[in-house]
């Protein structure tokens, strides 16, 4: 088959809607000009919202594979095929003539353009704004977020350069409509005490936030806990973390080390403080470690070079469900780890799905490989997180 050009590209892409193709795998709902819900390649277990697709540019984006693309590359990953079958599936190509030709570059020459003025210059936009708002922030000692943590059984080291506070952080969801029925921007739905982390890009760059909000009980005896925010429209429970900005590469430094000789790094804050906790507690040498929280899985261990089939889970229709790879893409640097670390351990939580959680690790395990280095990969037990082994421990 002779070489397929860009023009018979976009004539697939046209001919299939990217919102029609991904809602054939998965069940999509709308939330501020994106469809969102259960990643069709990595599963429905993971929960909801890190799945998403733009309509408008034809491309879809997933947080915990991590991976993203258009139309072709859905299927491509979902189907596990490769390009040429994923083309046929999608209808195959058709013989394009001149005028269907110059129709087609016109409409991916406005789209490039457009993708150009915005996307750049909005991120940069936003992570100005995020660390304006990170500037303002409290020391985290001795707040609310620090009781909330308490109350989780974790402590914080002396010097958490990656956490702080903010007493009242607005929570934004939606648009607000004016009285003409228009969009007026961003509508503001709570507002209350937050606990806030920092991601530092690989640059050493501030890139973007971490918000957990909480819900500071009146009653003393009483610890603080995640807040409740509901949608006013559904009243549907909204996740009471966000993650804002560029969290690619960039991680949350709980404790920091500018040279450290071991690295622990957890998905999660509270897994991370989980372990620091423990060691703190057993009187555990720390001079010569640093302690970092990716955020999430796909960030942790970087993109797969493939997805394969799940052994057990099915698709609904019957097909196997596809997860991401035990081998990295090499071309996704992931995090950068200091050539200083010796000694990498790496947390799987025992609460995300099994198999996408053990390639995962494998997949960093040999991302972040290096003569002299040695890898360990600590699993909690099946249904369990770091936290809830610290709870039990204390008990
Ligand atoms: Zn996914």
């Amino acid at each position: 088959m002779a070489r397929i050009t860009e023009d018979e590209l976009d004539d697939i892409r046209a001919r299939n809607p990217i919102a029609d193709i991904a809602m054939g795998y998965t069940k999509l709902r709308r939330a501020g000009g994106r469809l969102v819900g259960p990643c069709p390649i990595c599963g429905g277990k993971v929960s909801s919202q890190r799945f998403e697709v733009v309509e408008k540019d034809g491309t879809w984006l997933c947080a915990v594979c991590p991976d993203g693309g258009d139309v072709i590359r859905l299927v491509e990953k979902v189907e596990g095929c490769d390009f040429r079958a994923a083309i046929e599936r999608l209808g195959g190509r058709t013989a394009i003539d001149a005028a269907r030709a110059k129709e087609l570059f016109e409409e991916r020459e406005r789209k490039r353009l457009a993708r150009e003025k915005t996307s750049a210059d909005y991120r940069e936009a936003e992570r100005k704004r995020l660390h304006r708002t990170w500037k303002q922030t409290q020391p985290i000692h001795g707040t609310i977020a620090a009781r909330y943590l308490e109350g989780r059984g974790l402590q914080l080291p002396e010097r958490c350069p990656g956490l702080r506070f903010a007493p009242a952080m607005p929570y934004w969801h939606g648009e607000t409509i004016d009285d003409h029925g228009r969009k007026a921007g961003p509508r503001k739905i709570h507002e209350g005490p937050a606990m806030v982390g920092a991601f530092i890009r690989p640059d050493g760059k501030f890139g973007g936030l971490h918000l957990t909000w909480l819900y500071d009980n009146e009653y003393e005896s009483d610890l603080p806990r995640k807040a409740e925010i509901l949608d006013p429209d559904s009243g549907e429970v909204l996740n009471a973390k966000k993650m804002r900005g560029s969290k690619t590469g960039a991680y949350i430094a709980i404790q920091m080390h500018d040279a450290p000789r071991r690295l622990v790094i957890g998905e999660g804050i509270e897994t991370v403080l989980s372990v620091w906790t423990a060691m703190h507690q057993a009187g555990r040498p720390l001079d010569d470690m640093a302690f970092w929280a990716a955020g999430d899985l796909g960030n942790l261990a970087g993109r797969a070079n493939r997805t394969v089939n799940h052994p057990m889970l099915k698709r609904p229709n019957g097909q196997p469900q596809k997860v991401p790879d035990r081998f990295p893409d090499l071309e996704d640097p992931g995090l950068s780890i200091p050539d200083t670390v010796e000694e990498l351990i790496l947390l799987g939580d025992g609460d995300s799905e099994r198999v996408l959680t053990e390639n995962a690790m494998e997949r960093a395990a040999r991302r972040y490989a290096r003569q002299g280095r040695v890898i360990r990969i600590a699993f909690a037990p099946a249904g369990l997180d770091f936290n809830d082994l610290l709870k039990a421990a204390a008990a």
